[in-house]
């Protein structure tokens, strides 16, 4: 046990850049515990483009007032030394690591899953907290705990968007505003699908949708099944659609939980 903390804590590990997303990660952190860590560590291992990592936004002053606002006791932002001494072990992702986001991200989630566990070592929470945004890592942080039976209980927090529906990302500053109209085609098509009646119909759905932004440059929209993360089939209890691609350079993800048809 880390004796510098109290325990028993909950965790918001972070990238930085905290936006109003992070911010109820804390406050949903905040009901479990009044001993809230937020780490801030832009993680090396998990970008796969050189060019991603080097113009990732960094606002650590700024990240610091915010989180404490927010609610955070301590605001960690540990060294390369500190995560990554010589002896670390890397976690692999498995199969699922190489599908949808991972398909067009290689090791983005092996070196992800691999900073989770060394960030679970160094602070020892009882609680961590992890956005649905990024819905394939939080499906995988959940296994690594099932498998490694680490003593942590995974909290999911829902998606925080802007007016018109486009999930808040550190990387969104990098968009001008008419990139930021662009970008609204995402949750427009995921938002205009969930209503729909059949999975067949929804598929179609965003695809038309997506297909009408010219900015806008698709890498997937798939809809799987919540509880094996596989492409759903008909009789599905949970589905959930992720979509991912591209406005001027930067990359973007979403996901939403479509309605279901009970079949039989
Ligand atoms: P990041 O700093 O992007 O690595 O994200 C840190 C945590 O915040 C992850 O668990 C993300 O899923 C979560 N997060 C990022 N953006 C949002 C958002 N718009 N709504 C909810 N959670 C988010």
């Amino acid at each position: 046990m880390n004796l510098a903390r109290t325990h028993p804590l909950a965790f918001v590990p972070t990238m930085g850049a905290l936006h109003a997303g992070h911010e109820s990660l804390i406050s949903i952190a905040r009901n479990y515990s009044s001993n809230v860590v937020v780490s801030i560590f832009v993680n090396p291992l998990q970008f796969e483009n050189p060019d991603d990592l080097a113009s990732y936004p960094r606002s650590i002053d700024e990240d610091q007032l915010r989180a404490e606002l927010a609610g955070a006791s301590e605001v960690w932002a540990p060294t390369m030394e500190e995560i990554y001494p010589a002896e670390v072990s890397r976690i692999s992702a498995g199969e699922l690591g190489n599908q949808f986001e991972g398909a067009h991200r290689p090791g983005h989630f092996d070196g992800m899953l691999t900073v989770v566990k060394r960030l679970f070592e160094l602070v020892e929470p009882q609680w961590a907290i992890f956005g649905e945004k990024d819905y394939q890592q939080l499906f995988l942080v959940r296994e690594l705990v099932a498998e490694l039976q680490l003593p942590i209980e995974i909290i999911s927090a829902p998606i925080v968007r802007d007016v018109q529906g486009l999930a808040l990302s550190s990387r969104n500053v990098r968009l001008s505003s008419a990139d930021i109209t662009a970008a609204h085609v995402i949750s427009r098509a995921l938002q205009s699908a969930s209503q729909l009646d059949g999975l067949s119909q929804q598929r179609a759905c965003l695809h038309e949708i997506l297909a009408t932004e010219p900015k806008f440059t698709l890498d997937y929209a798939e809809i799987i099944d919540e509880t094996t993360f596989e492409l759903a089939t008909l009789g599905a209890e949970r589905t959930r659609a992720l979509v991912s691609g591209w406005v001027a350079g930067v990359r973007l993800i979403d996901n939403m939980a479509m309605k279901v048809i009970k079949v039989g």
